[in-house]
């Protein structure tokens, strides 16, 4: 068996290679490249985005892969041989059923898609944009089509960034979720002069903000010598190794959320990439569980951790120091409301807890009536629009803050959206479980010290990979299942003590 194994883990890890290379060169194209690059980067994208998959797709890892299978067979099952073949033999069943052409055809496209969504969102022009949109869906149907699925057609996508959800279960779950959040929100917009944010929206030195951000992870535990954060249109996190681990934020003069709140986000997926297992590395288990799973280390650093009053106990008087005159006569309280006012906004990512959600209902129903052809493309900006108003009770001054807003279509991801609800569900679930384990935490964040929280899910999540699918996981870690009632419980809490409800 050792030979086999270590013939598979050769091959594996040289795939490894040629995808970690093509994550160097997309983050090198969302921070630093030229526009001048984009048509050369798609080439090299896509080149070595079907080179991988054809390395992994061969009839040698198939054979390797069905050997060892029952080799494996009498290994614990969470153990790294057992897990990397497991694990390594569903992707290998997906994949083999994609055609390398059309892997290469979406590297190709999705690179092109980059440079026109920057500048579409920058002039919000959608019908700039519009036809690379129609590419990306096109493709994302054949390759729904060449996957397969039994009841609707958005669970071939969605299953290849949350292995084995269901779009049913989702909607069962989000329709939960609705049902509990409109009334909160509602309430809350009666109550809402008890907040006010426009302390945030003074004139914050970027350099300073920066400052503050790199200081505010290294607290975390981010390890610098092991990682970097820099700037993009769109904050995000990418690794290629362990070691390796890249992560960016914006920073605005004028809103003082945005940079820090980034960082803390990415700095959430970025703990999870170094605290996995280094034994991992180089083969497919040196992920995240799932985008979920990813999800909720970023949303629990967030908001469990970032937007409670203990992170800022510790925190507010060192941005005080930092900021003598925008904060001159706010207190901690102040502040700490500000940071989490309530208020139905265009932007997703910069929209607070109890709204946040809504934002993700909306688009993955109009990513299903895209798939099923009941929104026309052309008619994208309007179908937004509408569902904005639904939802939020507000609609775009203009396409850039509306349907031109996010990243994912341009990146060829659809059936990526549900995944941040997912995700910030099940934040809530680990970070009970954390509480219940660890007391002291909440006391310990009040002191800045995060390291036993950061050890506790470096220990329960990150260093198993992609071991477990994201239900196991979170069977071993919670003894539960996905819920959406202990969020809605917390959100009640909280928002119901700040807004006095
Ligand atoms: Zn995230």
């Amino acid at each position: 068996m050792e030979e086999k194994l270590q013939e598979l883990k050769t091959r594996l890890g040289e795939i490894a290679d040629f995808n970690a290379a093509a994550n160097v060169l997309e983050w090198d194209q969302m921070t630093y490249m030229p526009p001048g690059g984009t048509a050369a980067r798609a080439e090299q994208l896509a080149t070595l985005r079907k080179t991988a998959h054809t390395l992994f797709v061969s009839d040698e890892i198939g054979r390797l892969l069905e050997e060892l299978q029952a080799e494996v067979a009498d290994l614990d099952y969470a153990s790294d041989e057992a897990s990397l073949i497991r694990a390594t033999a569903r992707d290998y069943e997906r994949e083999r059923k994609i055609p390398g052409w059309l892997v290469a055809e979406m590297a190709k496209a999705t690179a092109l898609a980059h440079e026109a969504w920057v500048q579409a969102r920058a002039e919000s022009d959608y019908p700039h944009f519009q036809p690379h949109l129609e590419k990306i869906v096109d493709l994302n149907i054949q390759i729904a089509e060449a996957l397969g699925y039994k009841d609707r057609i958005y669970d071939a996508l969605l299953d290849l960034f949350e292995p084995e959800m269901k779009t049913a279960q989702v909607a069962q779950v989000f329709d939960e979720l609705k049902a509990k959040l409109v009334p909160l929100v509602r309430a809350i917009a009666e109550k809402k002069d008890a907040v006010d944010d426009a302390i945030l929206f003074r004139d914050y030195d970027e350099e300073k903000q920066w400052a503050f951000g790199l200081d505010v992870l290294r607290q975390m535990g981010f390890d610098f010598e092991r990682g970097r954060q820099d700037k993009s249109a769109h904050p995000f996190t990418t690794s290629f190794s362990p070691n390796d681990v890249r992560l960016t934020t914006r920073v605005y003069r004028n809103q003082f959320r945005t940079a820090i709140f980034g960082s803390i986000h990415e700095g959430g997926h970025a703990l999870y990439e170094q605290g996995l297992s280094p034994t991992l590395e180089r083969t497919p288990l040196c992920d995240g569980a799932s985008m979920g799973i990813h999800e909720s280390q970023s949303r629990l650093w967030e908001n469990l951790v970032g937007r409670s009053r203990g992170f800022w106990t510790f925190y507010f008087p060192h941005l005080e120091e930092l900021f003598p005159q925008q904060l001159d006569g706010v207190d901690l309280e102040t502040f700490y409301k500000a940071i989490n006012k309530v208020e139905p906004s265009m932007i997703r990512v910069e929209a607070d807890e109890v709204t946040y959600n809504l934002h993700i209902f909306l688009r993955f129903e109009i990513e299903n009536d895209i798939l099923e052809g009941k929104v026309k493309l052309s008619d994208l900006p309007e179908a937004w629009n509408a569902k904005m108003k639904d939802y939020l009770g507000i609609v775009p001054a203009n396409d850039a803050e509306g349907v031109l807003q996010d990243i994912h279509w341009s990146m060829g991801t659809i059936g990526y959206f549900p995944t941040y609800a997912l995700g910030t569900l099940l934040s809530v679930q680990f970070y009970n479980q954390a509480l219940t384990e660890i007391p002291e935490i909440p006391a310990q964040i009040e002191r800045g010290e995060f390291a036993p929280l950061r050890t506790w899910l470096q220990e329960r999540i990150h260093v198993h990979g992609k071991k477990f699918t994201p239900a196991e996981l979170v069977k071993r870690v919670t003894g539960s299942e996905l819920s959406a009632r202990p969020f809605v419980e917390y959100v009640r809490a909280k928002y119901g003590d700040i807004y006095g409800l």
